[in-house]
């Protein structure tokens, strides 16, 4: 019997094949000290990240006038949401200890989701070493200078590629053509319309597959790899990607401090994170256990159709296994979390450093939209609600993981994150529809 064969009679993959919602804690969890020798990336990379976001800053604040008043740094709310804790502690009739925040990536200026943290930071990655190596610039200067007839000649050619479900394709279009390049975004066929449009309208070359989001990057990478010129954003396994989702963790620590929420030995952190191919929240969570240690508990959620990372991360095949090969569909409304197959980079970074994982069925997404547009007036795209029910979750089912940490005693001072991935973009009537529709799901 070969090995996948084996894990299709595992109780949790019988459960993911079934598409029932599962808990999953993770086995291989170690303390952070002991972890942190093991990884390939450290606190140094994240630090010369912020650094390069920092040089970028007042280029940013010239173009995006949307980021001048946070002088060009791309950054989001972090908020209490004490109606929907209400509401969720109604619904589910478990009380929720400790506070609950949101952290309102739905509303990052220039793209509208967590991807104008990475991917925006590896297209200006790359423009920097072109304009550092042709001397179009040096570190000291002030880089609004690339905002420029001279510089956009420079760049244009130059060329970047990406493969995309929608939100990865529209931060690094937007950026791209702003700086100059030609832009192509492969998406697959889930992509929403209006993101194609957009693009569009910005310049960018969208070309379309009937096929998912693997075949999408596939197609991206060969078009990079008959060109020279050409720079391919390599969602599946990019490094500096993961460096600049991880940026977001310093900021969330300067914002927790403002807020007078103390992290420490007595008072947890919990983090709920949308998952896809995993860059994201696995580059967040990469983060946040430098900063907190064994502090901050991570955990990511996925659909129930897409669970890619769990089903990795469970089986240690990683990349190797995708949610097709358990007879799934990878078919969500969750737009960036349909993704079959996880990263190969971030799935082995996150053996050590995660504490578990979730999986959400569609339904719900549009419940808890609806829910939290009710209760607090924000509006959150289907996919920035997977991680809602995390403190839920972890009091029900996560008995074991709060027992085995000692941390059943501390959840009154805890605090609980749900990271709001993506939201504010959404044209106004796709986004009455979502609500709507969690109006007829009972
Ligand atoms: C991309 C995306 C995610 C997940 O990020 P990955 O890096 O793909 O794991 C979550 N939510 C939204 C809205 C996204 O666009």
């Amino acid at each position: 019997m070969n090995e996948l064969e084996q894990w299709r009679k595992d109780p949790l993959v019988i459960k993911l094949m079934a598409i029932e919602e599962v808990f999953w804690l993770n086995p291989h969890i170690d303390s952070f000290k002991s972890a942190v020798r093991m990884l390939s990336l450290h606190e140094d990379d994240v630090k010369d990240a912020e650094k390069r976001l920092e040089r970028f800053a007042p280029y940013i604040a010239k173009v995006f006038p949307e980021t001048n008043q946070a002088h060009g740094m791309i950054e989001s709310p972090l908020v209490q949401i004490p109606s929907m804790k209400q509401s969720l502690e109604q619904k589910y009739l478990q009380p929720i200890t400790g506070n609950l925040l949101l952290k309102c990536d739905s509303h990052l200026p220039i793209s509208g989701s967590i991807k104008a943290r990475g991917g925006i930071y590896e297209v200006l990655k790359h423009a920097e070493q072109l304009a550092l190596q042709h001397g179009l610039l040096t570190v000291q200067d002030d880089y609004s200078i690339l905002d420029s007839e001279t510089c956009r000649d420079f760049f244009a050619n130059y060329s970047i590629a990406v493969g995309s479900t929608g939100n990865l394709g529209l931060s690094i279009g937007i950026i791209s053509a702003k700086l100059g390049f030609n832009v192509s975004v492969h998406m697959s066929a889930d992509a929403k319309q209006w993101k194609k449009d957009l693009l569009r309208s910005k310049n960018v070359n969208v070309i379309e597959y009937e096929d998912d989001y693997s075949q999408a990057v596939e197609e991206g990478r060969r078009e990079a790899e008959q060109d020279p010129t050409c720079y391919f954003v390599d969602d599946e396994q990019s490094q500096d990607l993961f460096l600049g989702y991880a940026v977001a963790a310093f900021r969330l620590k300067k914002q927790l401090a403002e807020q007078k929420i103390t992290v420490d030995e007595s008072h947890p952190l919990f983090v709920y994170l949308p998952c896809g191919v995993g860059g994201a929240p696995g580059g967040i969570t990469f983060g946040l256990k430098l900063l907190f240690e064994d502090h901050v508990h991570c955990f990511f959620a996925e659909p129930t159709h897409s669970p890619s990372m769990l089903l990795g991360l469970l089986t240690g095949l990683h990349e190797r296994i995708s949610v097709q090969e358990i007879g799934l569909d990878n078919r969500t409304e969750a737009d960036g979390l349909a993704v079959g197959r996880p990263s190969r980079l971030v799935s082995r970074m996150m053996k050590p450093l995660l504490s578990g994982s979730f999986t959400i069925d569609d339904d719900k997404l549009f419940t808890l939209l609806k829910e939290l547009a009710d209760a607090e007036g924000l509006f959150l795209e289907p996919s920035a609600l997977a991680g809602m029910l995390g403190p839920i979750k972890l009091v029900q089912e996560g008995n074991h993981y709060l027992k085995a940490n000692n941390l059943a005693e501390k959840m009154n001072n805890a605090t609980h994150i749900i990271w709001g991935t993506g939201g504010s973009m959404v044209p106004e009537e796709e986004m009455m529809a979502y609500y709507r529709r969690g109006g007829t799901i009972k």
